[in-house]
Order: C-alpha cells, then structure tokens, then sequence
C-alpha cells in the first residue's frame, strides 16, 4: 500500500488522530521552548553541521581510527555489509556464550535489520527493556516514531496490553500504575539477562568509545548486569573527538522531548574485568547513500524526531503509514536509498512546507531533499501513471498561457454555479473532505493587471 492508503487507515480513528497531532504539537512546542533558552542554539547547529560533514568526507579514517581505539581497548570489533550479516554476527556472539535470553535497550538500526524476529526465531528470547518499545513488543507493532515508539497509543491501549501480558487489573489506566507494573516485569528480565544489546547515539573515533542516551537509564542496567555487551551502530554515528560530543548533547534532546540534557548519557569505553564488549558497525545502503552527492547530508541525522514532530502529515498520518523503520520526513528520504519501488509514494507524502528543515539539529535541507527525490523517481519511471500523465498535462496547460486563462475562467464560473454538492463531492473529490475553497472571486488577477495597470 502507498503512503496514502495506509493513512487513509489512520485516519478513521478520528479522535486518535486529532490526539496524535495535538500530542506531537505540544513535543514540538516544548522543543521550541528549550532551544530559545539557549542564546547560541543556531551557532551550535551550525557547528553539529559542519562537524558531521567533515566527519562524513573522512569517513574510512575514523572508521579505523575507531576501530584501532575500540581493539586497543579491549573491544571486539565487527563489519556487517548489510542487515543479515548484522544479525548473523549478534546470533553467533550470543551462541558463542552459551546464551538465551537477551535484554535489548533502544536501536533503531536493530529495527532496520529486524534483529528481534532472527534471534526468536533462533530460540533467544529478546526483550526490549525501553518501556515504549516493551509496549510495542508486546503488541507485536513497529515503533512509530524513532524517540517515542508508542506514541500512537493512548494509556488505554496500554491498559489492555498489560491486562493481557502481564496480568494487570482489567481497565487499569492509571500511567503511574501501569508504569510500576512494568517496572516490576522488567526488573526480572535484567535479573536473568545474559547478554545486553544497545543501540549507539555516537562512536567517539579518537577515544573508541560509543555512548548512549537514554531516559530510562535501561541501557545501563543492562550493560551492567549482563555478562556481555553488544553495541549495534549505523557507521554514521561517527564524531571526531570527545570534545565534539558536548555539541550534540546539548541538540539532541532539547530537539526531541525539550529537554535540557538526556537524563542518562552513558560512555562505553572498555569491557568490565571478566565480561566482553563487541561493537557491530553496520553499512546497510549507508554508503550507497553517502556516494549520492545529493542526498548525502541525509547521512549527519542523530535521530531526534524534531523533523517528525513539527511535520504536519506525519502528525495526521501517524508513523505506521510510512512502512519504514524511520518515519517522517527523514524516513521519507532514507527509504527510497533502500528499496526505490517499494518506497516511491513516500517522497510525496509532504507539502514541502519546510518545517522539518527549519527544526533540524544538524541543518540537514530535508525538504529540498523531497523534492529531488520526487525528480530520481520520476526519471527512474517510478511515478503511479495517474500522476505521471496528470503532470504531464499540467505541464502542457502551465506552458499555455492561453489555456491557462480559459481553465482558469471555468473553474471560477463552474464554483460559482454548480451545487456544492457536487463540487465537494468526497466521492471524487478527497481534497474537499476537511477543506473549503475561499468564494471564487469574479475576474482573475491577470485580468485585474490587464484593467488596472496601465
Ligand atoms: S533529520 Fe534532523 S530533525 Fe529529523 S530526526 Fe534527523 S536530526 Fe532530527
């Protein structure tokens, strides 16, 4: 399905809808709050940006430098070409402890590979110990948002999932309960975990260390009751020096949540004494990307969300629609890298507004980036044909002053006449559904100009 279809399912939870927007609204406003307490936040995203792209055009150096950091260290460290490799290489770290059960904090790059259905399907039981995460996998969803995964559901929903999982009073909807009741859940599973699995915010190259950020502080638990540590990053997530990482802390969750700072920033360095530490350093279509001169600033993107809270149709088509591990507008950059077919309508599921660039932490020009992807797409024949040949005719009518003109004239007579009924009709006209035309007004401006202007 298009991105339109499956937001024509969101849609019909009109209430959910209205909530979704609203609740992404007010993440937004927030951001907006905490970044204009910060005099110099527009000198800090300009440095996170240019410190990304000097970072980008070196990339094989720090990458070894990482890397030679990380060994030094005591840390194991593996490639992985692609999402398969990746998941071969955390499966065989984990039979090569003798391990079943397996603590997992927030990643969405272990979402990309879709990590958690190859170890459950090798016999380990994975459990994603970020609460809005544990919601969604309890649901069997995808994450829907890259910081808050459940946001699409409402306490109630919630209420339900833990009557049915975890055993939890019927109709409980209490947050703090519900929160207690997961605490507890959780609590067992870091107990029992063998091995922890972590998602990477940032891979320090001169240090070789990789730090994580979280609010739950679940990552560290983990890290620090289970015998081994497998850290999982994008090869993306690269900065220079420990010196660089204060510029991005002080961005990444005043633009996700408004936030001053994460409530756990974590550094990784070296293995406690008797446990192992392994860092997966992950391509999966990154360098493809990288080699795209146009779309390679999509690259310096820390996942803060910011571009997905101000995004007017995401907060009205929810994170589902996109069917990509990333939803949003950045999602709807990355996606096509990945699978151009499967991916084209998402490019188009934006209005170009340019919030979403006005927002970003690191400057990445995303909606300029729409719309040269809408370009590739049309020049690699990807377009649906109802909107390959409407173009095509709008092209010919935009090229015809003449035309122009007489379309225009009975547009405005054919408003002015014809029953509303009719031209509002949902049946063939969608647009009109939540929309009204201002009254058509009687002469166009270019017959004004003629009249006026002497
Ligand atoms: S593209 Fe920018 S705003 Fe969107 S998630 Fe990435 S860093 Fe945040």
């Amino acid at each position: 399905m298009s991105h339109s279809q499956k937001s024509d399912l969101f849609l019909l939870d009109q209430e959910r809808t209205t909530w979704h927007d609203e609740t992404l609204w007010f993440v937004r406003q927030k951001r907006d709050k905490a970044v204009y307490a910060v005099p110099e936040f527009q000198e800090l995203r300009q440095l996170a940006s240019d410190i990304k792209d000097h970072t980008l055009s070196r990339l094989h150096f720090y990458l070894q430098q990482f890397e030679e950091n990380a060994r030094r260290n005591g840390v194991h460290v593996h490639w992985a070409a692609d999402a398969d490799e990746h998941n071969r290489i955390v499966l065989d770290i984990i039979r090569s402890q003798g391990a079943t059960r397996v603590v997992k904090s927030k990643s969405m790059l272990t979402e990309e590979c879709h990590l958690n259905p190859h170890l459950i399907q090798h016999g380990v039981e994975v459990i994603d110990t970020d609460l809005g995460e544990r919601i969604i996998q309890l649901r069997d969803e995808a994450p829907s948002h890259v910081v808050l995964p459940a946001i699409h559901l409402k306490k109630e929903d919630v209420g339900e999932t833990f009557w049915q999982h975890l055993g939890t009073e019927k109709g409980l909807t209490d947050p703090q309960q519900l929160t207690e009741a997961a605490r507890q859940h959780l609590r067992e599973k870091f107990l029992a975990g063998e091995v922890a699995i972590s998602g990477v915010n940032f891979a320090v190259a001169e240090t070789g260390s990789v730090v994580v950020c979280t609010n739950e502080g679940n990552a560290d638990l983990g890290v620090n009751l289970a015998r081994v540590h497998i850290a999982c990053m994008g090869m993306e997530k690269l900065i220079p020096r420990l010196s660089d990482l204060g510029v991005f802390t002080r961005l990444l969750t005043r633009s996700a949540t408004g936030q001053p700072v994460t409530t756990y920033t974590s550094h990784f360095t070296r293995p406690a004494e008797g446990k192992e530490m392994h860092v997966v350093i992950v391509d999966n279509g990154r360098t493809k990307q990288l080699g795209r001169p146009d779309f390679r600033a999509s690259l310096k993107c820390i996942r803060c969300g910011a571009c997905m809270n101000t995004c007017p149709v995401y907060r009205r088509s929810g994170g589902h629609s996109y069917d990509f591990t990333i939803p949003g507008p950045i999602g709807a950059i990355l996606s096509p890298n990945i699978d151009m077919k499967r991916h084209a309508s998402l490019p188009f599921a934006s209005t170009l507004c340019g919030s979403c660039t006005d927002v970003c932490p690191v400057k990445i020009d995303i909606h300029t980036q729409l719309y040269k992807w809408r370009q590739v797409l049309g020049q690699a024949g990807e377009l649906p044909a109802s909107k390959k040949w409407s173009m095509k005719l709008l092209s010919r009518v935009l090229a015809r002053p003449g035309i122009f003109g007489a379309g225009g004239k009975m547009a405005r007579h054919g408003l002015r006449f014809l029953p509303h009924g009719l031209t509002h009709a949902p049946g063939y006209n969608p647009w009109a559904i939540a929309r009204e035309l201002p009254a058509p007004p009687k002469q166009s401006f270019r017959e004004w100009h003629a009249q006026t202007v002497k």
